[in-house]
């Protein structure tokens, strides 16, 4: 087995806005430091960062104030987020924009006396989202993309990480795979990020990249990493409905509804009416894919599963010159944005929970950094529309300026070339096999699991039968068989990303057990109200066995105090 060696100040895993933004102000922080980014798929071309359509939230008129923004982060997050982290977040958002424009050189929409155009966006209550049209995260990628090759930072493209490397007590860097030749490589790194954007795949219908698969996020818990907030999984309203096709579960984007978009369910009811009839369209997130879900699941949706969205009223002019994406998106797929109805369906989009980290970013673990979607605490139990982008740029940057003080006094460590065989025989054991499942079939029946059991609406009974389905997956995929050879291999690929998932999929499931109310994205409909006791978040860390041991750990509510506790407590 060929296994090759590389020697990094700093190993980034995954090239989003975080893993960009982290190899960016590390570099200037100290521009002779090694730098490695390892990317799963091309570097711009990769992740849900450039898959963003809103945009950006930031505090930018003297009409706002961080303030506002932290109370809307917080209100969305159902007081569940880390106060210290929604602050940080809100108070570095308007620098970092600030800083893409005129230094990393992206060019967002303006208003016509020359200020940055701000739009609204659900759950805020000041027009604060920075755009460029409806494709705000192309904008931000291919200018970090074209930095980060102008600099001296190396980046491998097509190249996963497996698992991380443990020297003593501390993270010494990871084993990688090149999956173009099927080589594998050492990185002995003194510093380590996790920034590959999370695994909302797990689930039939999602919106995230395919490539993302939870690596970072299985990776860091194999090496011992503690977790919170996992049973916190945003669904989208509005994913498009293409069939079988890898379409279905990309997004018609929440500004849509922000503008007046309806909804209806397959007998042309506008049904947000008895839902939510303040606010119709325009409710959170949770609350609109619950309502459409419910439809659906009563048998009221469309003959494709899904209900409908309807701009039609809103001209064509109009959408033509704020949604030219979506309209060209629905094209594609042969609908008519423009002139009609669209099938749509809730969509798994976007994971609150994650590792835990502080405000630098810095894990559990020694030398281990996380950032972006594969870390916890920021949104609580539910991000805001804007807020996603604007946390990768935000702890992106505030993780490769940390790394690049840590890694100043911080030295390679040796790692065990015994531990390294073991853990690519483990690897690539699938391919020995002469028969086994198939993790295309597997992967499939995840899906549908997580979809039934873990999804929108919760039920103790079926997260109870999802986690002994999901035990027997797990030992199912430890069998599987894959055909041909270690160099662009797909099949081996998704048996590799099905282990990783069903280690994150168990997360959510146990954490979705134990959480016994329901708040934010967390739907449990027998238990279907808030308990201010529940105003707790929930660790998972790993037994001395490599199980899941579950607690739950008070929040302290340094800036503001939830009303529901103010209440509770009169
Ligand atoms: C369709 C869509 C629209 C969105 N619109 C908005 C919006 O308008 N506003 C907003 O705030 N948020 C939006 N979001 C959410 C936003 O995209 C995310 O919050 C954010 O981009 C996540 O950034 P990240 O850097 O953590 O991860 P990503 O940008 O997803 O990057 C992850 C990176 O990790 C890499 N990777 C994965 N596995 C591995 C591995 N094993 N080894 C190496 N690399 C790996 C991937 O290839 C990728 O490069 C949207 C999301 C989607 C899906």
């Amino acid at each position: 087995m060929n296994v090759d060696s590389l020697d990094a100040d700093i190993l980034i895993f995954g090239a989003g806005g975080a893993g960009l933004l982290a190899a960016v102000h590390a570099h200037d922080r100290n521009p002779r430091l090694k730098i490695v980014i390892v990317v799963k798929g091309l570097m711009g071309q990769s992740g849900c960062t450039r898959m963003v359509q809103g945009g950006y939230n930031a505090v930018l008129s003297p009409a706002d104030s961080l303030q506002m923004h932290f109370e809307d982060t917080l209100k969305g997050g159902a007081y569940l987020n880390d106060q210290e982290l929604a602050w940080t977040l809100v108070e570095d958002a308007p620098t970092r924009l600030l800083e893409l424009e005129n230094r990393l050189g992206c060019l967002f929409d303006r208003s016509d006396d020359g200020t940055i155009h701000q739009k609204p966006f659900a759950g805020q209550s000041f027009n604060r989202t920075v755009h460029r049209g409806d494709l705000t995260g192309i904008e931000i990628m291919s200018n970090l993309r074209d930095y980060v090759l102008e600099e001296d930072i190396t980046v491998l493209e097509d190249a996963r990480g497996l698992d991380l490397l443990s020297s003593g007590d501390r993270v010494a860097g990871a084993l990688v795979l090149d999956i173009r030749t099927g080589t594998f490589l050492v990185v002995r790194s003194k510093a380590t990020l996790i920034a590959t954007g999370g695994g909302a795949t797990m689930y039939r219908i999602s919106s995230p990249s395919l490539e993302k698969s939870g690596d970072g996020m299985a990776m860091a818990w194999r090496a011992g990493a503690a977790f919170m907030d996992m049973e916190m999984v945003q669904f989208h309203p509005t994913g498009l409905l293409v069939g079988r096709s890898i379409a279905t579960g990309g997004l018609l984007e929440e500004g849509l509804r922000g503008a007046g978009a309806r909804l209806f369910n397959g007998q042309h009811d506008r049904y947000m009416a008895r839902y939510d009839p303040a606010r119709m369209e325009r409710a959170t997130r949770d609350v609109v894919s619950r309502s459409s879900y419910l439809e659906i699941m009563a048998g009221r949706g469309t003959e494709h599963g899904g209900v409908l969205i309807d701009a039609s009223h809103l001209g064509e002019e109009f959408l033509l010159t704020n949604f030219p994406g979506m309209v060209e998106r629905c094209q594609t797929h042969g609908f008519d944005l423009l002139h009609g109805p669209v099938d749509v369906s809730p969509s798994a989009h976007y994971q609150m929970g994650g590792l835990e980290i502080d405000v630098n970013c810095h894990t559990n673990l020694e030398a281990l950094f996380a950032a972006g979607e594969d870390a916890a605490g920021v949104h609580g139990a539910n991000r805001l529309g804007g807020n996603g982008v604007a946390d990768s740029i935000v702890y992106g940057a505030r993780a490769g300026d940390r790394m690049a003080d840590y890694v100043t006094t911080a030295k390679l460590s040796d790692v065990s070339a015994a531990q390294v065989r073991a853990l690519a025989g483990k690897w690539s054991s699938s391919l020995d096999r002469n028969q086994g499942e198939s993790a295309f079939a597997l992967r499939d029946e995840l899906e549908s699991l997580m979809w039934d059991k873990v999804g929108i609406v919760r039920h103790e009974h079926g997260l109870e039968e999802a986690l002994a389905e999901l035990g027997t997956l797990a030992e199912r995929t430890r069998h599987m068989k894959t055909s041909g050879d270690l160099a662009f291999n797909l099949e081996w690929g998704e048996a590799i990303n099905l282990a990783n998932l069903t280690i994150v999929a168990e997360m959510v499931t146990r954490s979705a057990l134990y959480r016994r109310e329901s708040r934010g994205a967390h739907y449990r409909s027998d238990m279907p109200a808030s308990n201010p006791q529940w105003l707790k978040r929930i660790r998972v860390v790993s037994d001395d066995h490599g199980g899941m041991t579950l607690s739950d750990v008070p929040i302290a509510f340094t800036r503001v105090t939830p009303p529901e506790l103010s209440t509770a407590q009169a």
